[in-house]
């Protein structure tokens, strides 16, 4: 069998900037928005003679892969004018070998239309990633979102008239203003809703984010002396595993929830550490062996495209004990665990004693050569993570 990689085009692209955004996303006039998807066709369309060109060699992961899993994510990608979307697919397609069987794209509530749904549908997008966060309007109002909750109920009513089977909400634990009461009420709204995937975030406070600074600096702007505690939030966490559970969704990664046989194939990928082809300004490729990033910056990514150049900013050939290190930590993120006697085989080396201070903390737990991370550890999963690298 031929060889799958999954492709990943990034969108960079938001209205305004969420309070507690780190990610390297503009707030642009909608006139940039056609030259970067001109830009990242023409990054389709050219790349193999981009890489050829700069003596970069294309692994033949992905020479020969057949394409089966698109995932468009931002940023806001479903900002963009639908044709827009609609264009990027088609110069997949005729790139490409594809049998694309999972074709996401990230779509917030606020800017969602019948029209647009309509052209997503026929254009070949199969799923939608539902940036709901929180069914509390005073929460989404404190954190920046662009929506409120009717925004949620309307559109998501909208992507099912339309056709869409397969849509993950994404909510974030630990907003300013979340207690364990509207968190509850989302989580019940959620149900009731009967999204087919979830995705669970715990507020991470980074310092590059507009709240993060404000954190820092002891200020009270954008609602930051109203953030839960960490405690509360991993009590957040705690509820929505429980009550997911008992709604029917099985738990595979440490943030994903799926209703049986519907985990994101996309995104296994990254979790598996298999192939895939990131496409956009600051979008990550992985050949097996390598890594590599392109530029961050849409101008710098745009201007290196209209010059023929290859807009790549970072690149990494993994030596054998990172590829391990991936291994390890990847592999314990997904709920399913981990076999040793396998990754034994494949890397030749003994990592057995290396879980043995986590065994005796009872922060993972082991049957055979398998190894998971303790079901009522999850909420501590960084920790472990640190511990296990140490
Ligand atoms: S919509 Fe997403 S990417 Fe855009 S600013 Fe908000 S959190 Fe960041």
């Amino acid at each position: 069998m031929k060889n799958r990689v999954g492709i990943y085009i990034q969108v960079p692209f938001c209205q305004t900037k969420c309070t507690y955004c780190n990610f390297h996303t503009g707030v642009v006039s909608s006139g940039r928005f056609a030259p970067y998807i001109d830009a990242v066709c023409g990054e389709i369309a050219t790349h193999r003679t981009l890489y050829a060109g700069s003596g970069v060699t294309l692994p033949e992961t992905f020479t020969a892969a057949v394409v089966d899993t698109v995932y468009i994510g931002g940023g806001t990608p479903s900002l963009l004018d639908p044709s827009l979307l609609q264009k990027l697919l088609d110069t997949i397609r005729a790139h490409f070998v594809t049998d694309l069987k999972e074709m996401t794209l990230e779509a917030d509530p606020e800017t969602i239309t019948a029209e647009k749904a309509s052209v997503w549908i026929r254009a070949g997008i199969n799923r939608i990633s539902f940036g709901v966060q929180s069914f509390s309007d005073r929460e989404l109002a404190a954190s920046g979102r662009m929506h409120r909750t009717a925004d949620v109920y309307r559109s998501c009513a909208t992507l099912r008239d339309a056709g869409v089977a397969n849509i993950s909400f994404d909510l974030i634990a630990g907003l300013p203003h979340q207690t364990r009461e509207t968190w509850q009420s989302s989580l019940d709204e959620l149900a009731k809703l009967a999204p087919e995937h979830v995705s669970i975030y715990v507020l991470e406070i980074d310092e590059g984010s507009h709240l993060g600074g404000e954190v820092l600096r002891g200020g009270s702007r954008y609602s930051a002396k109203r953030l839960p505690t960490e405690d509360e939030m991993a009590g957040f966490y705690e509820t929505a595993c429980l009550f997911l559970q008992n709604a029917g969704y099985r738990h595979y990664e440490i943030s994903n929830w799926a209703k049986p046989g519907l985990e994101s194939q996309h995104n296994l990928k990254y979790w598996r550490r298999e192939p895939y082809l990131g496409l956009g300004a600051g979008a990550h490729s992985f050949s097996g062996t390598e890594r590599w990033a392109n530029a961050h910056d849409a101008a710098v990514y745009v201007n290196a495209l209209q010059a023929d150049r290859l807009p790549i900013e970072h690149y990494e050939l993994l030596t054998r004990n990172g590829a391990l290190e991936e291994e390890l930590f990847l592999g314990l993120r997904q709920l399913d665990g981990i076999d040793l006697r396998s990754i034994e085989i494949e890397y030749g080396v003994a990592v057995d004693s290396r879980f043995e201070r986590l065994d005796a903390a009872g922060l993972i737990e082991r049957q055979g050569s398998i190894v998971r991370l303790a079901p009522n550890k999850l909420s501590v999963s960084n920790e472990v993570f640190v511990e296990l690298m140490k």
